[in-house]
C-alpha cells in the first residue's frame, strides 16, 4: 500500500466505526474515537483515529481534522499518565507500508512506557484478551479531563 490511492472502506478500522467488528472504547465525541489496541505493544496503547475523515495517512488528513486528533491524543495521553502512572508515553504514527503501516485509516498510537519493560513489536504482539482491555479503558476514562 502506498502513500497514494483510494480509501477502503473495508479497512478495520472503518469496520470498528460502522460497528461490523467489536472493540473496547476508551472515550469518544462526535469526531474522534479512541479505544483499545487488540495486539497491543505494552499495557494501555490506546488508538486514536478520527471518525469521519476518509485520510489513510498524515499527509492526507484535512487540517481541522488532525487539530481535533491532536487535542484527541493529548487528552488520551494525559488520561493514559495518570491512570497507569507510565514513566513515558510513545506517540506513534505510521504512513504507508513501507512506513510500517497496516491499517490505512489514519490514527495514532499512545503507548505508554516503562523503562526495563521491552516494547512488543509493531504488528506482532499477542491479542490481548477483551476483559483485561477493558478493565484498562475504565481506569483511564476515569482519569479523562
Ligand atoms: P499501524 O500498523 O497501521 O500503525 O497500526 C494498526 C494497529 O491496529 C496495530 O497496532 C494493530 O495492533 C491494531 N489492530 C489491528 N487489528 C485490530 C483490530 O481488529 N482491533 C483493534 N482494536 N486493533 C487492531
Amino acid at each position: 500500500m502506498s502513500l497514494h490511492g483510494a480509501y477502503d472502506p473495508d479497512n478495520i478500522f472503518a469496520k470498528i466505526l460502522r460497528g461490523d467488528i467489536p472493540s473496547v472504547t476508551v472515550w469518544q465525541d462526535d469526531h474522534v474515537l479512541a479505544f483499545m489496541d487488540v495486539f497491543p505493544q505494552s499495557e494501555g496503547h490506546v488508538l486514536v483515529i478520527d471518525k469521519a475523515s476518509t485520510a489513510r495517512n498524515l499527509l492526507e488528513i484535512e487540517p481541522e481534522a488532525l487539530s481535533r486528533l491532536a487535542l484527541a491524543v493529548q487528552r488520551t495521553a494525559r488520561a493514559v499518565e495518570k491512570a497507569l502512572k507510565p514513566e513515558g508515553v510513545s506517540i506513534l504514527q505510521f504512513n504507508g507500508e513501507a512506513g510500517g503501516q497496516t491499517v490505512f485509516h489514519l490514527h495514532f498510537h499512545v503507548v505508554p512506557r516503562w523503562s526495563g519493560r521491552e516494547l512488543k513489536g509493531h504488528g506482532h504482539a499477542p491479542m490481548a484478551d477483551t476483559a483485561a482491555l477493558k478493565a484498562l479503558a475504565e481506569r483511564i476514562a476515569a482519569q479523562l479531563d
